[in-house]
């Protein structure tokens, strides 16, 4: 009985132990917000079979002071369901919209994602705050895509459906980001007003070793087909995958064989050089 009550001690303890960490990473994040040290950084998309650069995604990092650049797994499990992970949320969205209104100034007009997390999206004054970012840059209207998580749960998906629509009428779209690892993508596709999914780099990775998901890719892209949806492959980390998928029907795509995430500074030289790998050429 003694030994019982020891061990409760022990769990109460370890569970406190735990509760302060996670407490003091959130305020080290909330600190790190204040002090700008996060940083988005660029993944190109691009259109492999006409060789053509469609887009960028923005992806946040955390320039830590003792622990360098830190990739969002990282930090972001901690902030599910988190309000300073909304905080986070609403700095991203600043930022990527501003350095989208820059580049367009300086003649670089092309799309930008943003990926936004299902409790930002449901977040009282989502809509409100990204009209507020919107409505005095006409220019870039028709530029912002922002990607949700096919795998969040998205609590109440009438609710979700409408701010999408909102957002719709300022120009925005909407992608379903790793498409076909959750368990409600048929839904999905039905209820919300999508233009874009991105089909996870789990179906992609093995493609050039074995057939296994040789189906899945094609199923999901007569999917995306049937619903007029565009279709992108996230992962495409070789010149083979690529090959691969261009056989399979597949033209838009993101990943290291074409260009690591990179900082905003980059971005414009790298779109001047960018050449699609001749075998690429030699399929389309
Ligand atoms: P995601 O949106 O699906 O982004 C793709 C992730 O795969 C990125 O990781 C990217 O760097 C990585 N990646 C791209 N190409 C390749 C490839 O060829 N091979 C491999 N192995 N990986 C590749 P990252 O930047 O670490 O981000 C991870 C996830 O964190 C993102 O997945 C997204 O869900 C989330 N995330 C990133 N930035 C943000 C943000 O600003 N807000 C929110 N809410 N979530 C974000
Ligand atoms: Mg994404
Ligand atoms: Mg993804
Ligand atoms: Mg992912």
């Amino acid at each position: 009985k003694q030994g019982g009550k020891n061990r409760y001690q022990c769990f109460d303890a370890a569970q406190e132990e735990l509760l302060r960490g996670h407490h003091q990473q959130i305020e080290e994040i909330r600190l790190g917000i204040s002090l700008q040290q996060f940083v988005l950084y660029y993944q190109p998309k691009v259109n492999m079979y006409t060789g053509q650069v469609i887009g960028y995604e923005a992806l946040v990092r955390w320039q830590h002071p003792q622990r360098g650049l830190l990739p969002p797994a990282l930090f972001l499990p901690q902030l599910e369901q988190h309000p300073v992970g909304i905080l986070l949320g609403q700095w991203v969205v600043t930022n990527a919209i501003s350095q989208l209104v820059l580049w367009q100034q300086q003649g670089l007009t092309l799309p930008l994602s943003i990926n936004i997390a299902a409790n930002h999206l449901q977040s009282i004054g989502f809509v409100e705050q990204l009209s507020a970012l919107l409505l005095p840059q006409p220019h870039i209207r028709g530029l912002v895509e922002l990607e949700i998580l096919e795998s969040s749960a998205l609590e109440d998906i009438s609710l979700v459906s409408t701010i999408m629509q909102q957002c719709s009428e300022l120009g925005v779209t909407f992608a379903l980001d790793d498409f076909g690892t959750g368990y409600s993508s048929l839904s999905y596709l039905k209820k919300l007003p999508l233009h874009l999914l991105k089909v996870d780099q789990s179906f992609v990775r093995d493609i050039t070793i074995d057939d296994d998901d040789l189906p899945i890719l094609q199923g999901i892209l007569a999917l995306a087909q049937a619903f007029a949806l565009e279709i992108i492959a996230e992962g495409v980390e070789t010149e083979h995958h690529g090959v691969k998928l261009l056989q399979l029907g597949y033209q838009l795509a993101q990943g290291y064989a074409i260009a690591k995430p990179m900082p905003a500074a980059a971005v414009f030289d790298w779109v001047q050089q960018w050449q699609p790998p001749a075998s690429w050429q030699r399929n389309r």
